[in-house]
């Protein structure tokens, strides 16, 4: 879900020069300039290309080779998160559950489309939803859930967490992933 254009300092104002008009769904940076990983590649194209007279054949689609929109980046990093779940030990040291804490709290800062990272954070703040990393099977929970939040935000539907490890380690129980 997209928000609106985010607000600049004077220096920012006086250094670029939005677009006159943005097409629906393009997010700007704190930059003051369009979002490349905030925005979904048919917005971006509306604005690169300018909209389509004739009718919509099939959605856009962008090449593999170029920096990704807000749902290839989605897709990647859930893809990265998820993994990471898989592989984490299932009886972790203290030290790697302070590192593992210490890495969601920096990729909610530092992940690369501003409003995501900032929904993320605040809703790591919530009560009950601080990283829990004692075991793969509580990490792996902990990460579906995340994920859910993202998934309902979106209008989308929320993943079954008693199949995360189905999806994210051993592949399905019909073996189509052997
Ligand atoms: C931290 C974070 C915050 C984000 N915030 C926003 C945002 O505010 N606005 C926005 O437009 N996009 C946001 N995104 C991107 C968004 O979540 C999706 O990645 C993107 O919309 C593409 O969605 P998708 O339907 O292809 O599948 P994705 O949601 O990317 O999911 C990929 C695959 O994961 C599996 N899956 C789905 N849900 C779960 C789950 N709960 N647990 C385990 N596996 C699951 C499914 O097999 C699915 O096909 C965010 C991404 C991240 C990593």
């Amino acid at each position: 879900m997209a928000p609106g254009p985010v607000e600049q300092t004077e220096k920012e104002q006086t250094e670029t020069v939005p677009p006159k008009k943005l097409p629906k769904g393009v997010v700007l940076g704190p930059d003051g300039k369009p979002c490349r990983t905030c925005t979904d590649v048919a917005s971006w194209f509306a604005m690169t290309k300018g909209a389509s007279k004739s009718k919509p054949t099939a959605p856009p689609v962008l090449p593999s080779d170029c920096p990704p929109d807000v749902e290839t980046l989605g897709r990647s990093s859930w893809t990265l998160l998820h993994s990471i779940t898989a592989q984490y030990p299932e009886n972790p040291s203290p030290t790697l559950q302070s590192e593992t804490r210490t890495f969601m709290n920096i990729f909610g800062k530092l992940y690369p489309c501003w409003f995501c990272a900032k929904d993320f954070q605040e809703w790591m703040k919530k009560d009950g939803n601080a990283p829990r990393v004692s075991s793969r099977e509580e990490f792996g929970r902990w990460m579906c859930e995340a994920h859910n939040a993202v998934n309902v935000k979106l209008g989308k539907k929320p993943f079954d967490c008693d199949k995360w490890e189905e999806r994210w380690r051993t592949g399905w129980k019909d073996g189509r992933c052997d």
